[in-house]
């Protein structure tokens, strides 16, 4: 699977976007796949979708059989992570795979009008899986795990097939069809320190006194990243670097906040305008 490369059209260019002010309000497209009520099932290609045939394979054909019970003549919506969605039929249900006719190309934008990058140092197990999760359904174009001088975890260098499982289940759930990109792991001092001209960076710091729904009411930047930090909190030295590279501290409420819930708290206030 190609995340990295996926959507490319709608982010990262510094200035892909509308020019809606952040934190909404947005003009939402109603779901195509609820026009008529009816919610059809998503499924993910792995294959481009550039004809009008379609093939499911592994997990994705298991899930339209053999979990959903679907078969021949169902309808599906498609999507392989470009951007667009596909209204499709089954023609043929094998035992392990689905092959499908796409019949309608359908242009959908269910993304944040703006980039949002996460950096977080990320907590273990199932608490990393849930994270990903939920800051994919709330929209997060792209998440840099990171090492920081007081992190538990060593994120490892390639994201796990796991968490980008977990990025594919999410956009099916929520009806995005660009994935949230799992960057390569990235140590905080060099990743904060990058010049980035035109981004607004929010540092999360409980020791901060800036709320980002004060920084949320300025002119509108083409990217917001946000970073957060490992159980143990960022370094004094790592505050100083992102004070010095122009980061903003901001703050999330009077109580210590899991990594987890810290990022999601984040992502929500800067996709749906503060807390
Ligand atoms: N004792 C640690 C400290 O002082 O930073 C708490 C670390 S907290 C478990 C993990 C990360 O979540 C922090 O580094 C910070 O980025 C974020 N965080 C948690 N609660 C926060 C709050 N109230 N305000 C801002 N950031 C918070």
């Amino acid at each position: 699977m190609t995340a990295a490369l996926a959507c490319k059209a709608v982010r990262g260019s510094g200035h892909h976007r509308s020019q809606a002010p952040l934190g909404g309000p947005y003009q939402f497209t109603p779901s195509p796949d609820r026009v008529t009520g009816i919610l059809l099932h998503r499924f993910f290609s792995e294959s481009p979708l550039t004809s009008d045939q379609a093939c499911l394979v592994g997990v994705e054909a298991h899930h339209l059989l053999h979990v959903l019970r679907l078969g021949v003549g169902d309808g599906v919506i498609l999507f392989d992570g470009e951007g667009a969605e596909f209204r499709a039929r089954v023609e043929v249900a094998g035992r392990q795979k689905v092959e499908l006719t796409i019949e309608q190309r359908i242009e959908t934008d269910r993304e944040l009008p703006f980039a949002l990058t996460l950096g977080v140092a990320l907590p273990k197990g199932d608490r990393q899986r849930w994270l990903v999760e939920k800051v994919t359904e709330l929209g997060v174009s792209r998440i840099v795990p990171l090492h920081c001088e007081r992190s538990v975890v060593q994120a490892s260098r390639r994201p796990s097939q796991r968490l980008q499982r977990a990025v594919i289940e999410a956009c099916k759930q929520c009806g995005r069809n660009c994935l949230t990109e799992i960057a390569p792991s990235q140590d905080f001092l060099e990743w904060a320190g990058r010049a980035l001209p035109g981004t607004l960076r929010l540092f999360a710091h409980p020791e901060a006194s800036q709320r980002i729904q004060e920084l949320l009411s300025r002119e509108l930047p083409a990217e917001v990243e946000i970073a957060i930090g490992p159980e143990g909190g960022f370094s004094p030295k790592e505050f100083a670097a992102a004070r010095y590279a122009g980061w903003h501290p901001v703050n999330l409420g009077p109580r210590w906040l899991r990594v987890e819930t810290a990022a999601v708290a984040a992502v929500s206030a800067v996709a749906l305008g503060g807390v």
